[in-house]
């Protein structure tokens, strides 16, 4: 069976396509949402999903979200005194959708299509695979996440427009892309986005708010704890659907509370919403099209659902952008499709970004502006959105009499300020003294499907020439990966029927952590309470436990699905 996953930086989830429509999966605790967290717990126990989210709090040096971010590097991620590289951490996610899969389907599942962001280069689109292989998983494709959203809405069938707009706005990212559908194959002309923007930061101006108005002690201990986030989090969530939300916090015994309106968030708000524009442009500017001549612009990520965030897209298009399907939903249910089509031998092709590299590439220089010498100017070399392979050639010259020696900063991004830029390596070649801008060099730039970046430079008066080859990855080899495989057989991941009463715990312990007095006092008399029934073994009386367990915990917080 092949199933489609969305392989979120805040959420994931499984799709499958059955009785001629995608289904989400509902995982153990009957959600369609599993947080993309992990923890480790005691020995070699690991904990995944809204269990390790409870534990970002009670947890933090042993807990790790958001290591998507990571994909494609060989960044490790310290859980407690073992580390993981992020194809791991995502394997322990997948592995579990993987569980809910089979046992909503009843049949062992081997294949899946993963989706990722448009803009994953080859590094990260092979350490996806690598996940997918690690979690037991064959990825059968991997699919850019707008061109799922695209297939979840249908657009590969509509034969009036064919240039699409879609909008992810997720927990901690904003990505935009353009695609075009032409005789079932989808392009994606270009993409754009801000890798520092999403719901998380909405919760953060919340918090501020909060803060300011509650007159709540500025405290290391209630930042860390999460306590605050909670608050924060739970309200935003309300100001969707309510013009006023009541936050309160409970700190050392003592109640803050203050009221805020959707019209104060948003007043708050308001440079966020700001951010969200230049993305917008500048993807349409790429794919050199106006707004109008978009056939429809498509809303996904959970944080549309935030009313001014519809609003202000509605506003920039002059029209209601597609929202019917659960913006948090939408992309796995693309995935279901891809599934299905692909099953069916009836694909729908996608031109994989890949083939495009998202980010201008170029050098730091020294420009003569009014005659006046300005340093740390970027230079691009190769502009972004351009199909690759690619090879490109730069000239530049000396700035001093008798320049010994010309440095290369090789940036990539897009300010005009070189050092705004991420740096990606140095590059030192000797001139041949001469007056001040009459020594120059050949820069040639060669970037490939890779993710390689080849840099050639060139004194064109001697023909010397000095090269430097810049990886952006480095992919585990295939010893690695069942070296990897082996570690990860070793970890003990909670079993799926258990994984309900680990987070009822995980979270009463959190609760626990966050209160005082008597409220300290009853959580920790339902623990005890809830343990005993564990003990049992009982069937029964554990899930007859759990639910009391559970109301209790709601009593005192909202546990909801992030
Ligand atoms: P990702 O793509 O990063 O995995 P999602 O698409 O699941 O993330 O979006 C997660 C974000 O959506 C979180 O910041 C969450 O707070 C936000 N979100 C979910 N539901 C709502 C809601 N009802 N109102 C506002 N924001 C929401
Ligand atoms: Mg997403």
């Amino acid at each position: 069976m092949l199933i489609g996953i969305d392989l979120g930086t805040t959420n994931s989830l499984a799709a499958v396509f059955r009785d001629g429509a995608p289904q989400l999966v509902p995982n153990a605790l009957g959600h369609v949402l599993t947080p993309s967290a992990v923890s480790a717990g005691d020995g070699d126990a690991m904990i995944v999903g809204l269990a390790a989210r409870e534990r970002l709090s009670t947890h933090p040096l042993r807990t790790a979200t958001a290591f998507k971010r990571w994909m494609g590097t060989d960044h490790l991620v310290q859980l407690g005194d073992r580390s993981f590289r992020p194809e791991e951490l995502s394997a322990l996610v997948l592995r579990s959708l993987k569980a809910d899969a089979e046992s909503f389907l009843g049949e062992p599942v081997h294949e899946a299509v993963i989706t990722v962001p448009a803009y994953f280069n080859q590094a990260q689109r092979q350490a996806t695979k690598t996940a997918g292989e690690l979690a037991g998983l064959r990825v059968e494709r991997l699919l850019n996440e707008p061109t799922a959203a695209g297939l979840a809405y249908g657009l590969q069938e509509r034969s009036d427009h064919s240039t699409f707009l879609v909008v992810d706005l997720g927990g901690g990212t904003f990505d935009v892309s353009v695609l075009e559908y032409f005789d079932g194959v989808v392009q994606v002309r270009a993409s754009a986005g801000d890798t520092r923007l999403g719901g998380e930061d909405f919760a953060g101006v919340l918090e501020r708010l909060f803060v300011q108005r509650s007159e709540l002690p500025p405290s290391e201990a209630i930042r860390r704890s999460g306590a605050l986030w909670r608050v924060a989090e739970q309200a935003k969530r309300e100001l969707s659907d309510r013009h006023e939300a009541l936050m309160r916090l409970v700190h050392e015994e003592r109640v803050y509370e203050a009221t805020v309106t959707r019209a104060d968030f948003e007043q708050a708000a308001g440079e966020l919403v700001q951010r969200l524009r230049r993305p917008i442009e500048r993807a349409l500017m790429d794919a050199r099209l106006q707004a109008g001549e978009l056939g429809e612009v498509v809303l996904v990520g959970g944080a549309t659902r935030m009313p001014i965030v519809r609003q202000t897209i509605a506003r920039l298009f002059q029209r209601l952008p597609l929202r019917t399907i659960n913006p948090d939903e939408t992309i796995a249910r693309g995935a279901a499709i891809q599934a299905a089509l692909k099953s069916r031998d009836a694909a729908v092709d996608e031109i994989v970004l890949t083939d495009v590299m998202p980010y201008s590439l170029g050098v730091i220089v020294s420009e003569r502006i009014n005659g006046r010498q300005v340093s740390d100017r970027f230079s691009p070399i190769i502009e972004r959105n351009n199909p690759v392979p690619i090879s490109r050639v730069g000239n530049y010259c000396s700035v001093a009499d008798n320049q010994r020696v010309l440095k290369l900063d090789i940036r990539q991004g897009e300010s005009p300020i070189g050092s705004e830029n991420l740096h990606l390596g140095l590059l030192e070649i000797e001139l041949t003294p001469k007056p001040a801008g009459e020594a120059d060099v050949d820069v040639r730039f060669t970037y490939d499907a890779n993710g390689l970046l080849v840099v050639d430079v060139r004194e064109t008066s001697t023909g010397r020439t000095v090269n430097t080859v810049i990886r952006q990855n480095d992919a585990l080899d295939e010893t690695q990966v069942r070296d990897a495989l082996a570690r990860l057989e070793a970890l003990k991941v909670h079993p799926r029927d258990e994984q309900r009463n680990r987070y009822l715990l995980e979270r009463a312990k959190r609760l626990y952590e966050e209160r005082l007095g008597d409220e300290r006092a009853a959580i920790q008399h339902w623990i005890g309470q809830f343990e005993l029934a564990l003990d049992s073994q009982d069937r029964r009386v554990v899930d007859e436990a759990a639910e009391q367990f559970e109301k209790a915990l709601a009593s005192l917080d909202h546990g909801f699905v992030y």
